[in-house]
């Protein structure tokens, strides 16, 4: 019998994230997975990334994980989303070859020292007493671990459905996990079903590309992984077409052939990923919606149509995307489907996703009722990392709202549940304007390294890009220039006679890097990546310095009790909407307060500046 530090049990986004960060520290780790071919698989859209996702792979990259190498390794096409607002609100995203991610991915962990691969289907849990003790395979073999991650994504209990027909199936082509599902379902409480889909692939040969919009992809691309700094393949155009009325009534007329209209469906789906279906229901007014069709590889003919995922019947899914221009003569090279599953309710996880109810035992990805690969990777890292502190008797990681999005995510997931699949926005971080896809490896870093996460040459080149914005900074903050000095470069201030460093008054509107080089020389010996960087730390400055005060006042206040007759109406500045919560749940103290659905730390802020009035 095998003994393991830890064994991660799936090879998708969270689990390989898992595995890779546990071996990564020194752990003795297997990764078990249904075909060892199938490991890194982009289950749905080959694309990483975008708003909020984008700031979790960075996350992730922070911590020397793979998904970001990954997709450098396989990106043939780069668009920073939001580039034209802030930086805070900006969004890497890439599509990927995807062959090519699936190799890079396989690629990078064959090179880990100390995870071992198993192809196999995990079927039950050894447990004694209250805790876990390993895993049996379907060969009747059992492997002993402290730790065990379960990273099964909507593989537990599959159910595709295309039209009325309905098969098992963890996606196309695997088999659901059933097994497992019955087992868990005596050990995990909270047990739900969700869903999700996924357009029909078409060949590309039989769209008529001449009839399309182009997408071309940034000209300055940004790279996912702080590691890199170009594109390491040949970068390819989109096309984009819209669905029109006449799509629109094929889709209408044969809604009850549906699975998701038909009644076939049980399963809540992600309202921010709509189906055909939901979009012409939902958005009754609209006559057309955009569709991205994305190639799915450089030597690979199939187009993923973005926008149009459907569980249609085939015949109707080939009629309504043949109503759509340039796509008139398309071949269907598989049909769309949407898929059921298992979930359990994250609220039965601690903050460092270790199953409440079973200890050794973890949950990482869509089994926690997320939806998106850099969800399910982002919670892999920080399984993998917190299972083996379990394996070696040391305390849990928690990583805290205001130093990142993971923290942000396993926040709202083990307070609030889901009740949808859940996916990332910017909108949900209410630090966003510090919590920034160009500072992430600033954030997360240190303790990445602290915690033995992160190897050598990644520590290196961190220290090495602190040492330059350092060198930078003092080089643009060793002197202060007054208004009408400022003025002879072109930059203009209130005369307020106040002399202002290079550093402050290049986040002023408007000031370019050749103003700047102008008052200081040395600046031009600064590389474009680190005068960003300097830049958007400018920018955000007074943010951060406010962000720092504001948590500092939630971790020293969250104990303050709320008067039982608190009246809610009388905080000048909270919505209504929180008011009208508070007020239901009357909760007891500000800890108790800040876990309410939507609450924030200003509205906090504001509660407990009243009380203070009150006292
Ligand atoms: P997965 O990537 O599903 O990986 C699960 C792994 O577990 C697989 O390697 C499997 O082999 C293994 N496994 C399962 N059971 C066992 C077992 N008993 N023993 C051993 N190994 C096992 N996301 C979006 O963001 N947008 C979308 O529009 C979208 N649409 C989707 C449509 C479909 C049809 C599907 C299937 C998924 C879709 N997703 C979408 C979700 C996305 O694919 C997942 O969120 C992501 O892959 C989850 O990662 P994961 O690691 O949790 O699980």
């Amino acid at each position: 019998m095998k003994h393991y530090d830890v064994v991660v049990v799936g090879g998708g986004h969270a689990g390989v994230e898992a595995a890779d960060a546990s071996a990564r520290m020194g752990a003795a780790t297997a990764l078990i997975s249904l075909k060892r071919d199938g490991i890194g698989v982009m289950s749905c859209n080959p694309a990483i990334g975008g708003l909020g996702k984008g700031h979790l792979v960075r996350e992730v990259d922070a911590f020397d994980g793979i998904m970001a190498r990954a997709g450098d390794m396989a990106g043939i096409q780069y668009r920073l989303l939001n580039r034209r607002k802030g930086p805070a609100v900006q969004g890497p995203r890439i599509q990927a070859d995807r062959a090519l991610y699936r190799e890079a991915v396989q690629t990078l962990l064959s090179q880990r020292q100390g995870l071992d691969i198993i192809e196999g289907e995990a079927v039950s849990f050894g447990i004694e007493g209250d805790r876990i003790t390993g895993v049996e395979l379907a060969d009747g073999s059992f492997l002993q671990a402290r730790a065990v991650i379960l990273t099964s994504g909507t593989f537990l209990n599959g159910v595709i459905h295309v039209g009325p027909e309905r098969s098992t199936g963890g996606r196309v082509g695997d088999p659901a996990s059933e097994c497992l599902a019955a087992m868990l379902r005596e050990i995990a409480p909270g047990r739900g079903r969700l869903k999700t889909g996924t357009p029909p692939r078409l060949d590309g040969r039989t769209i008529a590309w001449d009839k399309l919009e182009v997408q071309e992809g940034d000209e300055e691309p940004m790279m996912l992984s702080f590691l890199n700094d170009r594109p390491q393949v040949r970068q390819i155009a989109c096309g984009i077409t819209h669905t029109n009325e006449r799509t629109h009534q094929i889709v209408r007329d044969n809604l009850s052939l549906s699975a998701m209209y038909g009644g076939h469906i049980e399963g809540v789906g992600p309202r921010y990923c709509p189906s055909i279906e939901d979009k012409i229901v939902r958005f009754s007014e609209k006559d057309s919606h955009q569709v991205f069709l994305e190639p799915e590889g450089l030597n690979d003919h199939t187009v993923y149509p973005n926008g149009i995922s459907t569980s249609l019947p085939a015949h109707v899914q080939e009629a309504y995307v043949r109503s759509i221009a340039g796509l008139e003569e398309v071949q269907i090279l598989q049909a769309g489907y949407a898929i059921e599953y298992d979930y359990f309710d994250p609220c039965g996880l601690s903050r460092g996703l270790q199953v409440n109810a079973l200890k050794g035992l973890f949950f990482a990805g869509q089994i926690n009722g997320t939806t998106g690969y850099e969800e399910a990777a982002a919670q892999g890292i920080l399984a993998g990392m917190n299972a083996v502190r379990y394996a070696r008797g040391e305390g849990e990681i928690v990583l805290q709202r205001s130093d990142s999005y993971i923290g942000v995510m396993v926040d709202d997931l083990v307070t609030r549940g889901v009740t949808e699949p859940y996916r990332m926005f910017t909108s949900r971080a209410e630090y966003r304007l510090t919590l920034r896809v160009d500072n992430a490896d600033q954030r997360l870093t240190p303790l990445g390294i602290e915690l033995g996460l992160v190897g050598e040459d990644r520590a290196l080149a961190f220290a090495e890009k602190m040492a330059r914005l350092e060198a930078g900074k003092a080089v643009m903050s060793d002197q202060g220039f007054s208004p009408r000095e400022l003025e002879t470069v072109g930059i203009s201030v209130s005369k307020d006679g106040v002399r202002r460093t290079a550093l402050e008054v290049m986040a002023f509107p408007d000031v370019t890097r050749s103003q700047i080089e102008t008052l200081v020389p040395a600046v031009s010996e600064i590389s474009a990546a680190d005068f960003l960087q300097l830049h958007s730390q400018s920018l955000y400055a007074a943010y951060e310095e406010r962000q720092r005060a504001q948590v500092e006042i939630m971790r020293r206040e969250e104990g303050q009790i709320i008067p039982a007759e608190f009246d809610y109406e009388m905080v000048s500045g909270l919505s209504n909407e929180l008011k009208l919560k508070l007020q239901r749940a009357r909760p007891e103290s500000l800890a108790q307060a800040s876990r309410i659905e939507g609450m924030t730390p200003a509205a906090i802020a504001l509660i407990h500046i009243r009380i203070k009035m009150l006292a």
